[in-house]
């Protein structure tokens, strides 16, 4: 089905072709543009481009699998309004996601409510605007489901029970042991309810491919019983579960090998069946680049000398400090983002991150970074090395597209962080072919390097977008 194009966002700068983008640098532009406007707010930088290349190797490597983008991973409406003209579907969590979506001329065909446990007002919402593909893992559900929208085309979440390292559990709280499949099926049957998939999702950030090769084979054993009992199903939804930046121990690619021989030994493509998948992190998590500014500064001693006497910050500890090799200073720093913000993905998505300043000193010091509300959890990282810095000065994380500033608080009255679109023209005329106009270009950027080899090979694999 072809879909129309919605406007682009008008705060995207689009660069020249030649462009290649190095963080440190579009980092340090950005910084003069907002120190010169006199700001030291922190802020993200979103390459829209990055987005844009996810979605071609995504249909490069998993060409019979249609993504339906998981809208709780980050709600950005840039990043929203891409996905829409790229052609994605949306996998949606409640009704403020599903209207976040039909806001943007999304056919309610291009949504599943893929929440197994819903509030009913959001299900009478979903009815209203025929949202009707929608997943389900328990019988409370079925009964709901029957009193406001017995016409909805039911997905059955299965749980994969094979055990693998994943940053983020999710087999904890969703999802139908196989052992229990036949009896909520039969619930189904009795309440005369449409049956028509199965869906699984291997966990958050899953490190292991087999992951996903073993739930396939689980979701067609759940396939083969609803089919004997009379369901007509047509559609597999594989979830979410791709890595999203490289630093992931493991890769997309080695993922789309190992499902593709899944998916073609047990739904062949001549079954006729469905598949959809409910990717977040995968096309958002390397776009977003986050840059805060040092507010404060502390120095402390690391270590404590073995003298009792000895006191940080005592009159005489200068008198009385013995000098041994643990004696070098820490620094705590200060941010202006932090845990109750967009580093909320520390706690939330047990997320790692890396602090990386523009100061390229030889030397580095035990540090500690913080955020900036007045809670002591508020620490983002215990102990790092860092080169000296000083208040007034700014560090950068790179991968911070996902579960980050959706689940981000103002707590302590702390703002959260503005966005910075930028993409090249290469990229950007894939989705707006008829947009790209020398007003929209955009040459800000300090150093542009020229076109090297990884976007020769890019070139080679852009090829028309299709459309769900
Ligand atoms: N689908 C569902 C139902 C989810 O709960 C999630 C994440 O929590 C996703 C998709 C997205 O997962 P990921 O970001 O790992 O791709």
């Amino acid at each position: 089905m072809k879909h129309h194009l919605i406007p682009a966002a008008s705060d995207v700068e689009v660069f020249p072709d030649t462009t290649v983008f190095d963080v440190a640098d579009l980092v340090k532009c950005k910084i003069a543009e907002l120190e010169a406007e006199g700001s030291d707010d922190a802020f993200f930088v979103c390459d829209v481009g990055d987005i844009i290349k996810k979605d071609i190797a995504w249909r490069e490597m998993l060409p019979r699998v249609t993504p339906f983008y998981a809208v709780k991973c980050n709600t950005d409406e840039t990043v929203i309004r891409t996905l829409v003209n790229l052609g994605l579907g949306f996998d949606c969590a409640s009704k403020g996601e599903i209207a976040q979506v039909l806001k943007h001329g999304v056919s309610p065909a291009r949504i599943i409510y893929a929440n197994p446990c819903k509030q009913k007002s959001f299900l009478k919402y979903a009815a209203k605007y025929g949202v009707d593909l929608m997943t389900f893992d328990n019988e409370a559900e079925l009964i709901k489901i029957k009193e406001l929208y017995p016409n909805a085309r039911l997905v059955l979440r299965i749980l994969p029970t094979l055990q693998v390292q994943v940053q983020c559990e999710l087999g904890n709280k969703f999802g139908c042991h196989p052992d229990n499949v036949l009896q909520l099926l039969m619930k189904a049957k009795e309440l005369n309810l449409n049956v028509m998939g199965i869906s699984f999702h291997v966990g958050s950030g899953v490190e292991e491919a087999k992951a996903f090769s073993y739930a396939v084979q689980q979701a067609k054993d759940a396939w083969d019983l609803a089919v004997e009992m009379g369901f007509e199903m047509t559609l597999l939804d594989i979830g979410g579960g791709f890595p999203g930046q490289e630093s992931s121990p493991i890769t997309f690619e080695e993922i789309a090998i190992v499902l593709n021989h899944a998916l073609d030994y047990h739904f062949p493509k001549d079954s006729g069946v469905r598949i959809i998948a409910e990717p977040g992190r995968y096309y958002v998590a390397s776009a977003f680049t986050l840059t805060c500014n040092i507010i404060a500064k502390r120095t402390v001693a690391r270590d404590i000398p073995e003298n009792d006497d000895f006191k940080v910050g005592s009159p005489d500890c200068h008198h009385k400090q013995v000098l041994t090799q643990n004696d070098e200073p820490s620094h705590m720093y200060y941010l202006n983002d932090g845990l109750y913000g967009s580093f909320n993905s520390l706690m939330y998505d047990h997320a790692k991150v890396e602090p990386r300043v523009l100061n390229d000193s030889p030397y580095s010091f035990s540090s500690s970074v913080w955020g900036p509300t007045c809670d002591g959890l508020d620490c983002i990282m215990q102990e790092c090395r860092l080169p000296e810095m000083e208040v007034g000065q700014w560090m950068y994380f790179r991968d911070m597209g996902a579960y980050t500033m959706c689940a981000g608080s103002t707590f302590n009255g702390m703002p959260r962080p503005s966005c910075f679109y930028i993409c090249t023209s290469q990229l950007w005329t894939k989705l707006y072919p008829d947009e790209i106009s020398d007003k929209r270009r955009c040459t800000k950027l300090p150093n542009h390097h020229h076109v090297d080899q990884s976007n020769v090979e890019l070139q080679e694999i852009v090829g028309p977008i299709s459309c769900c």
